[in-house]
Order: structure tokens, then C-alpha cells, then sequence
């Protein structure tokens, strides 16, 4: 899988802008179709360590829940990207679905039986789905790494590793569900948001899902702001903000709304709780987009980069860069997407706009500080 099947060429916009609105039909007439991710179990055999195990193959998905920034896609409903990598529970062999079953090179074997690990212990893994997406994608982009695979296959890995981990990114709000009270707090206001964002539906940009649940995530942060308002209650409004902010891949604003939450220690044990694990998991994002970015520049020094692989490549780094709060980085990157001789048509509307968003928080960022932009 590489991120140019990601992506669509020439079309984004309008396929996206379309998808999106089929699903909202489909979701108006069936809903329980709509929404279905459905796989099927199948048995593979283990190219390292010969052991049998069930996978899951995606028959059906769906691209209802739109695209961030970046053009990560989310799915309503199961999301596919977690599956789409397996992983041995043996002997962590971990490979992208459709290249499983090929044959391993025996000096890559050895090293996998001998030094694979999974970053975190694991318990008894009885399915695909006991393996978090963080591990599978890291597990496999360790060995690519082993196999000297092209550098442009390593980045369409690496980012595709980093949108795993924010798709993901729900369960960490495991703890806030685990106290009846605050999980009840949070479907009320839930309840409260979904009325006001079928009163805002975003308009008719292409990332309209994306834009609303950033301009939710804004209405919520001013909402913690008012006068009188419980602290407990401001707390869960932020902790909400910030989730949403997290969930669109905009971790540079998340991160320090979970830092201070998990810093307040007037504030109850699930939230703080709750605050942690989005930190965790944004940390892991950001390792994985790290090793994105490394694994573009090699393949940009290396000259082995064709043109319209390097002009979205280079449009979906400047993103990640301003989702780092790295303006600078994101603006060469994304200058550079506009100079590239082939790019894909997209390149030029999606690039333009990603150029005015670093503008807009700029200036977002001094008129919180009450300062004059700087003119880096
Ligand atoms: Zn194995």
C-alpha cells in the first residue's frame, strides 16, 4: 500500500467532497450499512517462524469520517487502516496484508527470530485486534527498515504508521470511560455538540468533517473559558477540545491542553488519567512522523523520487510539520511541493491552502500572546 493509492489524484477534492456527501445520503437511508467496515477471517501461514494464523481482509470500508490536514482518511465505523497490517504473535513478523505470505530473505529471518520485539509487552494475544496499531506498524517498518527497502517506501510506511496511531487515538480515552459520572458528563455534552454541529455542517470544503470537529473543538475551548463555569466541568470541555483537536491530527494545540490537565492536581484521577494516555499516544505519533520526515529526505538527497511522488510527499510533510508546530520546516516543504516540475494537479490548491493555515495560526498564536506576528 503507498500513499499515493491513498490519496486521490487528481480528484481529491471533488471524490472526497462526493464521498462525503454519499455517505451522509447513505447514512440517512441505512444507516447500519452505511457504517460497516466488514471483513473476512482467513488462514495464512507465518514466512519466518511457519506458524498458522487467523488475519483479517477488509471486503468492504468506507472513507465517511473525511480527511485531516494531512489527508489522512478516517472511516465511520471500524477503522480499516488498524488491520491492514499483520503481525505473527510468535515471532512478530509484521508485513502490510497483501505481501504477508512472500518469502523472507534469510539474513532478515534470522534477525527477526533473534531480536524482534514489540515496543510494549504484550498479554495473550488470541486476534489481530489484541495487537494495537502502534505495534503492527512499528513492528513492520522495523524490518523494512532491516530489508534497505527504497526511502520513499519507507516514508509512504512511516506516515502511514503515524495515521494508524491517530486513528487509534480513541482508545485512549478509555479512562474517562471507566468513571460512570464524567463518561455521563461527556455524552451530554456529546449530545449538546451534535445538535450544534447539524446547525454548522462546515460548508462545502473539501475537509468539512475535519473543519467541524476544529471548530467544535473551538467552541468548547471558549466554553471552558466562561465565567462561574465548575472547574471539573471546564476541565471535561478541554479535555473534550482537546481529544477532537488530537482525533484531526492537530497535536501542536492538543498537547499542551492535555499537559495541563494532567498537571492539575485539584482535577479528578480520570481525566489526568485520560490526559496521559492522549499524551502517550500523540508522543508515539509524533516518533513515527519523525521517521517519515527522515526517511522523505533521504529519498529527496538520494534523487531516487519521482516528481509527482515527491510533490505530495512533500505536501503531506509540510502538514506534518505544522501539526509538529514546526512552521518554518512546513513552509520550505510545502514551497518545494509547488516547485516540483510534475506535480500532480491537487498539489497546487492543496499546497496553497496549507500555506495560508500556517499563516492563520501565526497569527492565532500572537494575538494569544497579544504580540506582533513575527516574520520568520
Ligand atoms: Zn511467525
Amino acid at each position: 500500500m503507498t500513499v499515493r493509492r491513498l490519496l486521490v489524484p487528481a480528484g481529491l477534492c471533488a471524490a472526497l467532497l462526493t464521498s462525503c456527501l454519499l455517505g451522509l445520503a447513505a447514512l440517512l437511508f441505512a444507516p447500519d450499512l452505511a457504517l460497516a467496515t466488514t471483513t473476512m477471517p482467513k488462514q495464512v501461514t507465518c514466512p519466518v517462524c511457519e506458524k498458522e494464523i487467523t488475519v483479517y481482509v477488509i471486503s468492504s470500508t468506507n472513507t465517511f469520517g473525511g480527511a485531516d490536514f494531512d489527508l489522512c482518511s478516517h472511516a465511520a465505523g471500524t477503522e480499516p487502516r488498524l488491520l491492514r497490517v499483520w503481525s505473527c504473535p510468535r515471532c512478530w513478523y509484521s508485513r502490510w496484508s497483501g505481501k504477508f505470505e512472500e518469502s523472507v530473505e534469510k539474513a532478515v529471518k534470522k534477525r527477526i527470530l533473534e531480536d524482534l520485539e514489540p515496543e510494549v509487552p504484550l498479554g495473550e494475544v488470541k486476534s489481530q485486534t489484541d495487537i494495537p496499531g502502534f505495534v503492527k506498524f512499528g513492528l513492520a517498518g522495523t524490518i523494512l527498515e532491516w530489508e534497505e527497502v527504497e526511502p520513499r517506501e519507507l516514508a509512504d510506511h512511516w506516515i502511514e504508521a503515524a495515521w494508524a496511531v491517530r486513528c487509534e487515538g480513541w482508545d485512549s480515552l478509555a479512562p474517562l470511560k471507566a468513571d460512570p459520572e464524567l463518561s455521563e458528563a461527556k455524552r451530554a455534552l456529546d449530545k449538546k455538540l451534535s445538535g450544534w454541529q447539524r446547525e454548522h455542517p462546515g460548508g462545502e470544503q473539501d475537509f468539512w468533517r475535519c473543519r467541524a470537529d476544529l471548530a467544535a473543538a473551538d467552541l468548547y475551548l471558549e466554553r471552558a473559558g466562561e465565567e462561574g463555569r465548575d472547574p471539573v466541568d471546564a476541565a471535561l470541555h478541554r479535555l473534550i477540545a482537546a481529544s477532537w483537536l488530537r482525533s484531526r491530527g492537530e497535536n501542536h494545540r492538543a498537547a499542551p491542553v492535555f499537559k495541563s490537565l494532567h498537571d492539575d492536581e485539584s482535577l479528578p484521577l480520570a481525566i489526568r488519567a485520560t490526559a496521559v494516555s492522549m499524551l502517550e499516544s500523540i508522543s508515539r505519533e509524533r516518533g513515527f512522523q519523525e521517521r517519515f520526515l527522515a526517511a522523505l529526505a533521504r529519498a529527496q538527497e538520494s534523487g531516487r523520487i519521482d516528481e509527482e511522488n515527491d510533490g505530495s510527499l512533500s505536501c503531506i510533510a509540510g502538514e506534518t510539520c505544522r501539526f509538529l508546530g514546526r512552521d518554518k520546516e512546513a513552509r520550505d516543504h510545502l514551497v518545494h511541493a509547488l516547485e516540483v516540475a510534475s506535480r500532480p494537479t491537487w498539489v497546487d490548491k492543496f499546497g496553497r491552502a496549507a500555506l495560508e493555515r500556517i499563516k492563520g495560526s501565526r497569527s492565532r498564536a500572537a494575538d494569544a500572546e497579544g504580540q506582533p506576528q513575527d516574520t520568520e
